[in-house]
């Protein structure tokens, strides 16, 4: 392999550190960079920096946010009283895309994978137990449905159902526009399971 100048090679062993970001792409990204104009590339590393030093968790719901609390913890037109369980803080986005919930979230970053040594300790299982005061009705457990979020969803339904408190899970339907014949075993089960009343 050709050796690159010292810098060169500094800002590939960088970008491939990046998830999905194999050596190939890393040399690519690091020749387009290098023949980017100055004040594009200046632009990139301060928005770096400053999406670092200006992003946080939400001190409520753990979701990644410039204001604390975030911008949906703070909507006093939201539903206190539910809240939607997820992994990860892309999640919401996703779910806020769907306009069809209006309460509050709460990010667990992460699921339980006693595989990878991933215990409830590891997520944000107590500062949830801790939200849910008599003001909150319902939990609805948006966990991913593999195995590890159907076992994380388990897991919390048996602490939170003895504190009185209503819990659901998201039905994992059909895709719209997806063939019956297609849709794997689990997908076609959950959506069994999850069926409602027309
Ligand atoms: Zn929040």
């Amino acid at each position: 392999m050709a050796k690159y100048p010292k810098p060169l090679s500094r800002l590939i062993d960088e970008l491939r550190k990046l998830p999905g970001i194999g050596p190939k792409t890393a040399q690519r990204l690091a020749f387009y960079i290098i023949e980017e104009p100055v004040e594009s590339v200046q632009s990139l590393a301060s928005a770096l920096t400053f999406a670092k030093e200006n992003i946080h968790y939400c001190s409520l719901c753990y979701n990644l946010t410039d204001t604390d609390p975030c911008a949906i913890c703070s909507d006093s037109t939201r539903e206190q009283s539910v809240i939607c369980v997820v992994e990860e803080a892309r999640d919401i986005v996703a779910l806020e895309k769907t306009r069809s919930f209006r309460g509050l979230y709460h990010v667990l970053h992460g699921a339980i994978a006693p595989l990878e040594g991933i215990g409830p300790g590891d997520l944000r299982i107590k500062e949830l137990l801790e939200r849910l005061q008599a003001s909150v009705s319902e939990v609805i457990l948006a966990t991913d449905p593999d195995v590890e979020g159907e076992a994380t969803a388990m897991y919390l339904a048996r602490l939170i159902k003895p504190l009185g408190i209503k819990v659901t899970r998201i039905a994992h339907g059909m895709p719209v526009g997806g063939d019956l014949e297609y849709v794997d075993e689990v997908t076609l089960t959950k959506a069994l399971e999850g069926r409602r009343e027309l």
